[in-house]
């Protein structure tokens, strides 16, 4: 897919890092690349942004990058880190002027209408709430002249979503890939893959797991997010080959 940017506003676990008061080198280190706001990405196309998920951090992270537009919203699954930043969406309705798509599995879509209930059951109330289409996805469906590809993967039990828009594929939050998904997975340009820390956990891949990961599908290039504060940049970046790198908020690539 020619033309596409890919922008990680965020790639650290739920609790962010540094860790709320924690004394660890990676909390304490100046180093920029050790600062992660939680998982998303923000994908432009065609001209249009789309992001994925609306981070706790998502506020911050627009001010950040200086985002003035979101087309769609695509979102991987209902977690709080994912999903909390979703009320800021009001502001885009706004400068936009309309209502916002966004694109989910079934069971996003209703854990969203049950944590947002005072979005969805209170349409009538005008102002003061974000103006968004829920739109059930569970097959490859076309969005701004791209097609989209809702992927299932496993996040412990719970299944949920990565998504390929042509050789790139986003997969956070994931610690299994079933069979029947693994060929979607192939000939990928690159790879967004969860990769929380050393130690194995029971719904997110570890380094070890991660690597391994990558050595069935063989990306060209593969980025790790949704990193724990386990994971000192520097030193992990240091020990992995050139195609396989710790992605960091900020990094920016083009397709
Ligand atoms: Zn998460
Ligand atoms: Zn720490
Ligand atoms: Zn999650």
């Amino acid at each position: 897919m020619r033309g596409m940017e890919i922008l990680f506003l965020g790639t650290g676990t739920s609790h962010g890092v540094p860790v709320i008061s924690c004394q660890c080198s990676t909390c304490q280190s100046t180093d920029p690349k050790n600062k992660r706001l939680r998982t998303s990405v923000l994908i432009t196309i065609n001209g249009k942004n789309i992001l994925i998920d609306t981070s706790i951090d998502f506020r911050q992270q627009c001010l950040a990058y200086n985002i003035n537009r979101i087309d769609a919203i695509l979102f991987t699954h209902h977690h709080v880190d994912h999903i909390f930043g979703l009320d800021e969406i009001r502001v885009f309705n706004k400068i936009q002027n309309q209502r916002i798509p966004c694109f989910a599995g079934p069971t996003t879509i209703k854990m969203l209408r049950h944590t947002f209930s005072y979005i969805f059951d209170y349409p009538e109330i005008p102002g003061g709430i974000p103006m968004l289409d829920l739109i059930n996805v569970d097959k490859p469906f076309e969005l701004f002249g791209s097609v989209i590809v809702p992927i299932e993967i496993m996040h412990g039990r719970l299944p949920i979503y990565a998504y390929r828009i042509g050789d790139f594929i986003y997969a956070t939050d994931c610690s299994g890939i079933p069979e029947k998904s693994l060929a979607l997975f192939q000939n990928a340009e690159i790879l967004v893959l969860d990769c929380l820390r050393r130690r194995p956990h029971p719904t997110h891949y570890n380094l070890e797991q991660a690597l391994d990961v990558v050595d069935k599908l063989h990306p060209a290039q593969t980025y790790f997010t949704h990193i724990s504060h386990d994971l000192e940049h520097q030193e992990i970046s240091q020990s992995l080959s050139e195609n396989v790198q710790l992605a960091f908020d900020g990094l920016r690539i083009k397709l």
